[in-house]
């Protein structure tokens, strides 16, 4: 394998990171990166920017885009690494994907209402780059910023995890067609931070299972939604299952990540990584 500081999970402004894609690159280099990859939640409109920067910059790049999926009426993130951003299959699937997102936020918004907490949709709006990319991250900080909750775990744990009063449920996509656009897109398709799925051992094996079925490659094993303790576990059922391992810090702002871009220990020298499935889908200059 090629031990290598890659950062393969990352946000912007095109999703619900704060840092604009160009800062995000110089802030991936200045760390260390060697191999970077934006993977904005179900929107690939950053991609090209993300890509002039890392070029600009001598920084390896591979495109990224993180999707969202309903597993077992759960929802379960699809990493996709080094496809064709202009294949049309895939952009398709990926407004279909954001489709829902506006209706959603305005009935969180009335659920919020309904506790007492007003304006909520116009204080998210303030935070979103991309309008069609309104996320729980967005309300997030507009509530954080009302003083409803000191900072946004607070505001997920009481309001917007699932099955608190102002989640509001959502038919993401399917986990095969996640992995078939990625797939026929030309890339790897990786499921995201396995350990932050409320799954039992049964439905993560089913997850895993189905998604290997379906043409998956890779899991998240290094990932900075994971405690360090958690990535023994998963560096065991990529083995089982065949899987290669990614490694990625979820970084969405310096304010909120507790892990920078490129501040992750390596991966284990058993694992195969994903960078090894996608050599010639790296764009070095
Ligand atoms: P959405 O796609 O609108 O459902 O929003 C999901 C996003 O919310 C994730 O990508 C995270 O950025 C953020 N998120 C989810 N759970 C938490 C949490 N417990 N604390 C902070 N942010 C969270
Ligand atoms: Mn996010
Ligand atoms: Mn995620
Ligand atoms: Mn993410």
């Amino acid at each position: 394998m090629t031990i290598l500081n890659a950062d393969l999970h990352c946000h912007s402004t095109v999703s619900d990171g704060t840092l604009e894609p160009e800062v995000l690159a110089a802030r991936a280099k200045a760390n260390g990166v060697e191999l970077w990859s934006l993977t904005d939640h179900d929107e690939i409109g950053g991609q090209q920017r993300a890509l002039a920067a890392a070029r600009a910059l001598g920084l390896p790049y591979l495109t990224g885009v993180e999707i969202s999926v309903t597993f077992c009426d759960l929802t379960v993130h699809i990493v996709g690494l080094g496809f064709d951003p202009a294949n049309e299959q895939l952009v398709r699937g990926l407004e279909q994907t954001r489709g829902g997102r506006g209706a959603r936020a305005i009935e969180m918004s009335e659920q919020l209402a309904q506790l007492g907490i007003q304006g909520a949709y116009e204080g998210a709006l303030k935070y979103v780059g991309n309008p069609e990319l309104i996320s729980r991250t967005h309300f997030a900080r507009f509530l954080v910023e009302a003083g409803v909750c000191k900072d946004s775990n607070e505001v997920f744990r009481k309001y917007l995890a699932d099955g608190k009063p102002g989640f509001v449920p959502h038919r993401w996509a399917a986990l095969g067609d996640a992995v078939r656009w990625i797939r026929e897109a030309g890339g790897v398709a990786v499921i995201a931070h396995p350990a932050r799925y409320d799954h039992s051992p049964t439905r993560e094996y089913a997850l895993f299972s189905e998604f290997k079925a379906h043409g998956g490659q890779g899991v998240e094993v290094v990932c900075g939604s994971h405690a360090p303790s958690e990535y023994p576990r998963y560096t065991e059922l990529a083995l089982e299952f065949g899987l290669a391992a990614s490694r990625g810090s979820d970084f969405h702002s310096p304010d909120e990540s507790h892990t920078d871009l490129g501040a992750l220990p390596f991966l284990e020298g058993r694992l195969t990584p994903v960078w090894d499935l996608l050599a010639d889908r790296i764009h070095r200059e």
